[in-house]
């Protein structure tokens, strides 16, 4: 809680303005009955609700009820006593943000029951001022009976928004995790044992040079012949962890979607997307961004993948059917993903187009290469 009226204006609608008016009504009356024992014991009613107000949300476990008890009492004695009915309305807010939902039950019943039984016996004693307020009254028993389940709702909602984003994050780290420790497996069993053998046969070569010069040569050769396996399968490797870059994201994204409850449709064949690995990779990143925006923003219930291929380019559109966004002022937004998406796709000449209409759809497009560039093939 970083300001003192954030206690008020989170789940409500209602402005601390709002709140504020309702902070200085009791006062008012207060002072209109005559007797200055009245009027103190008043004050000290009113003070004391509200430093039970701010104790009861600074409070944790049973304190948390005792303060509300304290609060409902000070409520019912300000409604028979003043007739000032809307402390209930605080108390019905505070309710709303009890986490436990025997509690929440509990002290929403006890609320419920006391509010209507004093406001009752306030019309039967036939007082006045009931009457003069009836149709306050009346919205404050509305508000006294949907408040605290708005709120209550509100806040579990925001909980639960929370979780999946925690779960999203942890997914996307253990799907890393994997990789990488995928990429180590891979390592040692290509390299590792090729490289011992390398040594060990280096080692006999040198001893036998002196000794058996024929021998040594013919175990040099094989050491050329080892290193040149260990040279085709490390090549052969690393063309498989970037070829399959593409379906990879695609199983990561359907995860993370399955995981947020949104559904997937899929259309067009990832596979015929044949183009150098760069863009492959650039276009993996920008779904797999795109994915998590939709699962971060969009509030969508279904999200469609498309792959696309025309005669000069390749391209992926990620669309959902959920809030959509302002894409006027997609430069003023603070988040990098989009930007980024954009700056690598540029980066190979490809282009990024978000529109948004009925939910949001992202189109990346990236040019076809005919020919995987030279270099790569040398690079290894
Ligand atoms: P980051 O990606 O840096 O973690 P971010 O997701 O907020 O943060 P961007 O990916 O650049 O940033 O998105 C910018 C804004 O565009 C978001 O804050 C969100 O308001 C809006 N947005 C993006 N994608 C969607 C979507 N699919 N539906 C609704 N709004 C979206
Ligand atoms: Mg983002």
């Amino acid at each position: 809680m970083n300001k003192w009226y954030n206690i008020f204006n989170r789940a409500t609608g209602l402005s601390p303005y709002v709140w504020l008016v309702f902070c200085i009504l009791p006062f008012y009356f207060i002072f209109r009955s005559s007797s200055t024992p009245e009027v103190v014991s008043g004050i000290v009613m009113i003070i004391l609700f509200f430093t039970c107000y701010r104790l009861a949300f600074a409070s944790k476990g049973w304190l948390v009820y005792f303060w509300t008890g304290v609060q409902i009492i000070i409520s019912i004695a300000m409604t028979l006593l003043f007739s000032y009915v809307y402390f209930c309305i605080f108390l019905a807010f505070f309710i709303g943000n009890v986490q436990n939902k025997a509690g929440f039950i509990t002290l929403y019943a006890i609320h419920i029951t006391t509010t209507f039984i004093t406001v009752n016996y306030g019309f039967v004693t036939q007082n006045q001022l009931f009457f003069q307020q009836f149709p306050f009254i009346l919205i404050s028993l509305i508000v006294v009976i949907l408040l605290p389940f708005n709120t209550y709702n509100q806040k579990k909602q925001g909980q639960l928004e929370g979780k999946l984003e925690d779960a999203n994050k942890r997914i996307a780290e253990l799907v890393k995790q994997e990789e990488r420790q995928r990429i180590a497996r891979d390592l040692h069993d290509t390299l590792g044992q090729k490289l011992s053998l390398i040594g060990l046969k280096s080692d006999l070569a040198g001893k036998l040079v002196h000794s058996d010069p024929s021998k040594a040569q013919l175990e040099i050769r094989d050491v050329q012949q080892t290193a040149r396996t260990a040279l085709k399968e490390v090549r052969e490797m690393v063309t498989q962890m970037r070829g399959a870059r593409l379906d990879e994201e695609m199983h990561r994204v359907s995860q993370i979607l399955a995981a947020a409850g949104i559904e997937l449709h899929v259309d067009g064949d990832y596979g015929l997307i044949d183009t150098n690995l760069l863009t492959e990779n650039v276009l993996s990143m920008c779904l797999k961004e795109a994915v998590t925006n939709v699962v971060k923003h969009s509030q969508a219930g279904s999200c469609t993948i498309r792959f696309f291929s025309t005669a000069n380019e390749f391209g992926v559109t990620v669309g959902d059917d959920g809030v959509g966004m302002d894409v006027g002022r997609f430069s003023s937004y603070r988040g990098n993903g989009l930007r980024g998406m954009k700056e690598r796709l540029e980066f190979v000449n490809g282009s990024l187009d978000i529109r948004s209409e009925s939910g949001t759809t992202l189109m990346m497009t990236v040019p076809r290469v005919v020919k995987k560039p030279v270099k790569e093939e040398r690079s290894v």
